[in-house]
């Protein structure tokens, strides 16, 4: 028996945590929001494959942190375990990100702190090895750039070039989570074709960073349309530790499909908890059969009461008395849906 090349086990274990572009991105993004950035740029050169740049305006890397960035668990967010259980509020904790980027395709981070004097432009290997520090020009923030991402990897970037139109719809999908969930933050998705039929610049989302509560955040980035029937909804869920905010269709409102029901769990968007929307979409369906009501709901807590580190890409969340959770739910917007003026009365009753 033989142990494994450093290298080997680099590709092996990195390639489980970026799979796709949009967990690529997701990555960038949330390691921008990490930062403060209150501007962040998502660049797409031919769908990603030749170009994916992220550009933000955060406090930048620290040089000290320049050789390791890229480096697997190196992460500026924890230095002990104790920490993952105390309330974290950043979203990247593992410090796998870069290390699993620099695998897929050709890394270079431009990046400047406030107490730098002029910009540093980082270059890494595949094994996340720092290989030219140049100095460079830029405001204070990061950009990422990855070159011909998958390409390395054949069967993946077959896989990609394939997919790509799909990947740059979920990857859209994805940054108007964030851009709804971060109101707050300008976003900006840009795509690029330099080459044939169609070449020039198209801007996918463009949010103004100045919207302020869910429904006109959600406006912002879905259309006006989208939340025409929608109402803001607050969840009072005593004594759970959580704090439940957002907005969902009136029965007169829905849609075809169920496509806009977005669920946050401390600013970061989560795979919709499965048990929480079967609950209101039949809930929905007892006022109205044919439609799906607009959902976005945001949980906030502690974070000692969310175990997000369940997989890598972190979508999966659990979420603590999520029976007592699911019965406030219900009465919340059977309350919304149909006013208690229809019910009948407890208090003549007794
Ligand atoms: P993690 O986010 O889990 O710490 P990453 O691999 O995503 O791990 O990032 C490694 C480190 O690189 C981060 O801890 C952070 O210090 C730094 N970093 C990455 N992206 C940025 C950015 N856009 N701005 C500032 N620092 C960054
Ligand atoms: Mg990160």
């Amino acid at each position: 028996m033989e142990r494994l090349e450093q290298n080997v086990i680099h590709d092996i274990c990195t390639n489980q945590v970026v799979v796709t572009l949009d967990a690529c991105v997701k990555e960038l993004v949330e390691n921008s929001l990490d930062a403060g950035a209150k501007r962040i740029e998502i660049r797409l050169r031919e769908s990603g494959a030749e170009l994916l740049e992220v550009v933000d305006d955060g406090k930048g890397v620290d040089s000290e942190d320049h050789a390791m960035l890229a480096t697997r668990h190196a992460t500026s967010k924890i230095s002990k375990y104790e920490d993952l259980s105390s309330s974290l509020d950043t979203f990247g904790f593992r410090g796998e990100a870069l290390a699993g980027i620099c695998a897929m395709g050709d890394l270079t981070i431009c990046t400047k702190t406030a107490k730098d004097t002029s910009a540093s432009l980082l270059v890494y290997d595949h094994y996340g090895k720092l290989t030219s520090a140049l100095p460079a020009a830029r405001e204070v923030g990061t950009t990422v750039s990855i070159r011909d991402l998958f390409r390395r990897l054949a069967v993946r970037h077959r896989e990609f070039t394939r997919n790509a139109k799909s990947q740059v719809s979920a990857t859209l999908r994805l940054v108007q989570a964030y851009a709804i969930a971060n109101p707050m933050v300008k976003f900006q998705v840009v795509a690029e074709k330099t080459k044939g039929h169609g070449a020039g610049r198209a801007t996918l989302l463009a949010t103004s960073g100045l919207s302020n509560g869910w429904i006109p955040a959600a406006a912002a980035v879905l259309g006006d349309a989208t939340v025409a029937d929608v109402k803001p909804l607050e969840i009072r869920s005593a004594g759970t530790g959580w704090t439940i905010s957002g907005a969902i269709s009136m029965p007169q409102g829905g849609r075809r499909t169920r496509d806009m029901q977005l669920f946050f769990v401390n600013r970061r968007p989560i795979n919709a908890p499965k048990r929480i929307t079967k609950l209101i979409n039949d809930t929905f369906h007892q006022y109205n059969s044919r439609l799906y009501p607009v959902i976005i709901l945001s949980f906030t807590a502690d974070q000692t009461l969310v175990d997000v580190n369940v997989t890598p890409d972190k979508r999966t969340v659990f979420l603590h008395n999520e029976e007592k959770l699911l019965a406030d739910i219900q009465e919340s917007i059977t309350e919304l849906w149909a006013p208690a003026d229809r019910a009948p009365s407890a208090t003549l009753a007794s």
